[in-house]
């Protein structure tokens, strides 16, 4: 039988596997993320349907594990006190306690509010990385390094699209 065509194809071609992705949801089949193969969240929705929610922009980032360019994004130098939420399914993730400036040009945290993010090895643009995914929907936030300034020791680095603000 070989592989499934699926993951042949997004071994070989990412694009290709995107594009055939959207064509599966029609057929009634969900298209695999980057490391996660059939993991099932919470929160579930077709790619069409995240899509139509989120909008391109936000689609990219959250559900395609995009990167806005850096010291563009909305709450990098937000200090309001509040907590961030998931952009895609508004699950509580960030408390703004934890947030700080780390100058790396996206909102940076020492810690996420326990048990709400997913950790995944990610191997992508020639580096080691630990990937964040909200643990209720799976949507990507960014990632998360072992660098920080404060006691945490930790650095989550995080998109302002990927998140929601709520005072
Ligand atoms: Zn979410």
């Amino acid at each position: 039988m070989g592989m499934p065509w699926y993951l042949f194809l997004k071994e070989k071609n990412k694009e290709l596997h995107i594009q055939c992705g959207l064509k599966l949801i029609k057929k009634g089949f969900r298209p695999l993320g980057n490391d996660t193969i059939m993991k099932k969240y919470p929160v579930e929705k077709s790619e069409a349907e995240w899509l139509e929610l989120l909008g391109p922009e936000r689609y990219a980032i959250l559900r395609k594990k995009g990167t806005e360019r850096p010291f563009t994004g909305t709450y990098n130098l937000h200090t309001e006190n509040g907590a961030y939420n998931c952009g895609a399914c508004n699950a509580q993730l960030f408390q703004s306690t934890n947030k700080f400036d780390s100058g790396c040009g996206w909102p940076s945290f020492d810690a996420s509010i326990e048990g709400t993010v997913e950790y995944v090895r990610d191997t992508t643009h020639g580096m080691i990385r630990t990937e964040i995914l909200c643990a209720n929907c799976g949507s990507h936030l960014g990632h998360v390094f072992n660098d920080g300034p404060t006691e945490t020791g930790q650095r989550y680095c995080v998109n302002s699209a990927s998140i929601d603000f709520k005072g």
